[in-house]
């Protein structure tokens, strides 16, 4: 079966109809193997699967690299045929916010924590994008990245409130060998940059290793993941939170599981890390 590569909704909208299952992979493409395995799990898992590549101008700042954001689609569009999918939709700016387009789509409450403050906004883009992208393709599994937790947890809020007809389903986040998260922005990275990055990934460990021998406190764990990332002269933290998975609200001890969410800059690249944690266990899935 051919992969299809649709500009348009209408196209869209017609090519699912009467294909069964649906499977969709919303992306901004810059594919690497961390968007591979949402499409493999989208493709094992329905009859028809569709990934979307839109770099949403409304989920930048003003001083973000919307401009400079990678866009290499014939090379996306090769990976997709690798998985296979069935269609990829890549839409014009002007396709998804037509002149007079007035419409914002905002979670309240979830969106100005962890990163949300540091990017006040952003995820009243991703929901308004992410929103528009469900109505275009319909009833679906919708498949995210436990890389960007944060935004896991508003999209699962907003199905959940307004009743959307998708099933959201959050995989687990495919690293280097190093350890560091796969990520578009990692091309950012210096050498130097690059060769610190795994930090984050071992500061995680260390408070997952916490959490095994039973540690509970925010505070205790929180310490020791600063005190690694501190280590690297080169990052700078953003920030280093432990919150409840579903609220985003600080968990001052861990009950059954909590979120071990990281952020700092890398020069003048910002990543994201994160973790479950549960005491007794150490490191568990997101969605145990
Ligand atoms: P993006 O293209 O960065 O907007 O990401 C599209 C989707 O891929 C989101 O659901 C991300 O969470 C997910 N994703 C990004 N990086 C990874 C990764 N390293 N592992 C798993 N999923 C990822």
């Amino acid at each position: 079966m051919p992969l299809f590569l649709f500009r348009a909704i209408a196209e869209v909208r017609a090519a699912v109809r009467g294909c069964g299952r649906v499977g969709f992979v919303p992306t901004m493409g810059a594919l690497h193997a961390g968007h591979l395995s949402l499409m493999r799990a989208a493709r094992a898992e329905n009859d028809f699967v569709v990934a979307s590549i839109f770099v949403n101008p409304r989920q930048f700042g003003p001083h973000e690299d919307f401009e400079k954001y990678p866009r290499p689609l014939a090379r996306d569009r090769d990976l997709c045929a690798t998985v296979p999918i069935d269609a990829l939709f890549a839409p014009t700016v002007e396709e998804m916010y037509p002149p007079g387009y007035a419409t914002t789509v905002s979670v309240a409450g979830l969106q100005d924590t962890l990163c949300g403050r540091s990017r006040p906004g952003h995820f009243d883009g991703v929901t308004t994008v992410v929103a528009k992208l469900f109505h275009v393709v319909g009833p679906c599994a919708a498949y995210f990245g436990q890389k960007d937790a944060q935004q896991a947890t508003i999209i699962a809020r907003m199905v959940a409130d307004q009743c959307f007809p998708v099933t959201v389903r959050v995989m687990p986040i495919v690293r280097e060998a190093d350890g560091l998260a796969m990520s578009s922005r990692n091309v950012y990275l210096t050498p130097a940059e690059r060769a610190a990055a795994p930090v984050l990934r071992r500061a995680l460990l260390a408070g997952a290793a916490l959490a095994r021998e039973g540690e509970r406190s925010s505070e205790t764990i929180c310490r020791a993941v600063r005190g690694v990332i501190e280590s690297s002269e080169t990052a700078r933290i953003d920030y280093v939170q432990l919150v409840n998975v579903d609220t985003l609200r600080e968990a001052p001890s861990i009950e059954r599981k909590a979120l071990l969410a990281v952020a700092a800059r890398f020069g003048a690249t910002r990543l994201i890390d994160n973790a479950c944690l549960s005491p007794g266990a150490g490191e568990v899935p997101y969605d145990a």
